[in-house]
């Protein structure tokens, strides 16, 4: 029992000079937990000694715990260059800077400045915008989950909506299109067979109760051999014909043509079609930031903008800015300012020199012979990510480390620690130069070789 009456009173514990730099109302709760903690486990008699720099110690790493940054930048080495898991698109330091301003000072966000009372959130990007995707409108909100929400609740509620039995997808993170249309309060009429569609399905379903003709992107999978399905320009006509709503979930949509013979569709292909509406991600291939883009005719866009629904998928004033600044890049075509695409374009030849180099500059460390390397450069493919055909692959080149003495899967995990995210694949750790950006390169480099210098010493 004495050891209980050992244990440090609260008031004078965090006194103590190691504690010099703590902010107090922080500190002092944490303290009473670690004592706390530290009674119960001399009354379960796990503790017979005690010393109070353990308890300190204990109090310290609680502290920094809690205020230790969860969201950390990474290296992407796994060659997606549209990886959800590691935030889809990237984002400039350039375009970051122009917005700036606009965040740490007032702007005329929900302010006309011609008038001198309240304008309109949404109206910034539609000079931009219109010129761009040729419509004659735009919505911005939170993700394309919630432009798919939004469309569907303001039109289709109660109402059928015709979409074929091939594109009812589920997207990661569990984003399935009939439930998405159930909670929206839209009635799903499945049309055709998982593997053939025809327009003539659409138009035979047609009835009074009809609201919408949807497609759906079939995102993240294909179906191969006996297939066909009705192309989103053809549903466009039936639907103005029977005065109904066509509607296209592109999922990703991108403006330029795409290299390496990728088919993904293309935004103003279908624009020029004159659509009732289409929606589609802004960090997706179109390179930006989380967005739900809406495009389509100025009635229709009115109407999405009356519904209550949009005051809670609404976006803040610096997505709007990084869209608008966004648009204004594509706009002037200077895709090198949009790494997504930037990457996207990267020459093959780039990324061998690239590996070449990592890997002859790994070769001037001393412990490789130690180590047994056997790292070596192939040439490669990798998916493009984030809601593309996983079937299209872009050619790629990887550095492949592999050592004799180290097992490739510590190695995979102290890259992981360090910051550095790669595939293991013929049981080598992949460095995959398509999604790493070229300002990485040096700062890679140095965590490789810090790692494997680490995991000698601890072998
Ligand atoms: C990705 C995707 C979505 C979801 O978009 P988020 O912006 O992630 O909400 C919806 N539909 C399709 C077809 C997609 O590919």
């Amino acid at each position: 029992m004495d050891l209980l009456k050992q244990i440090p009173q609260l008031d004078r514990f965090i006194q103590n000079i190691s504690f010099e730099d703590f902010k107090i109302s922080l500190l002092k709760p944490l303290a009473k937990e670690v004592l706390e903690e530290f009674r119960q486990d001399i009354l379960a008699k796990k503790i017979h000694t005690f010393n109070e720099n353990e308890l300190i110690l204990k109090v310290k790493k609680k502290y920094e715990d809690i205020l230790k940054p969860s969201l950390i930048p990474l290296i992407n080495a796994t060659g997606i260059i549209i990886h959800t898991n590691l935030g889809r698109s990237l984002i400039s330091k350039e375009l970051i800077q122009k917005v700036q301003p606009l965040l740490s000072s007032y702007n005329n966000l929900e302010y006309d400045l011609e008038k001198g009372k309240r304008g309109q959130r949404y109206s910034h990007l539609k000079k931009l915008f219109s010129r761009l995707c040729i419509c004659e409108d735009v919505l911005v909100v939170n993700n394309n989950a919630a432009a798919v929400f939004l469309i569907l609740n303001t039109f289709a509620k109660d109402k059928d909506v015709l979409v074929s039995r091939g594109e009812l997808v589920e997207i990661g993170g569990s984003f399935r299109i009939p439930d998405i249309m159930e909670q929206s309060g839209a009635k799903l009429k499945e049309l055709g067979t998982t593997n053939k569609t025809h327009l003539s399905d659409y138009e035979k379903a047609i009835n009074e109760n009809t609201a919408m003709l949807m497609k759906v992107h079939k995102s993240n999978f294909c179906i191969k051999g006996f297939s066909s399905e009705v192309d989103f320009e053809d549903l466009i006509p039936l639907a103005k014909k029977n005065n109904i709503i066509d509607y296209y979930d592109m999922g990703s949509a991108h403006i330029f043509e795409l290299p390496f013979g990728l088919k993904e569709p293309k935004l103003l292909d279908y624009m020029k079609k004159n659509p009732s509406l289409l929606s589609f991600s802004g960090d997706k291939l179109f390179g930006s930031i989380q967005a739900g883009i809406i495009l389509g005719k100025k009635d229709l866009i009115a109407k999405l903008k009356k519904n209550q629904l949009l005051r809670m998928l609404r976006v803040d004033k610096l997505s709007l800015a990084l869209l608008e600044e966004h648009a204004r890049i594509l706009v002037l075509e200077d895709l090198e300012k949009i790494p997504t695409l930037k990457m996207l374009y990267t020459p093959l030849a780039k990324l061998e020199l690239r590996a070449k180099t990592l890997k002859s500059k790994l070769e001037t460390l001393k412990i490789l012979e130690i180590l047994g390397d056997n790292s070596f450069i192939l040439k490669s493919e990798t998916p493009l990510g984030g809601g593309s055909n996983p079937e299209e692959k872009i050619p790629t080149f990887v550095l492949a480390l592999k050592y004799k003495n180290i097992k490739t899967k510590i190695l995979e995990e102290k890259l992981r620690e360090n910051g550095v995210i790669c595939r293991i694949e013929k049981d080598a750790c992949l460095i995959d130069f398509r999604s790493i950006q070229e300002n990485e390169d040096e700062k890679l480099e140095e965590i490789i070789k810090k790692v494997l210098e680490e995991v000698l010493i601890n072998d």
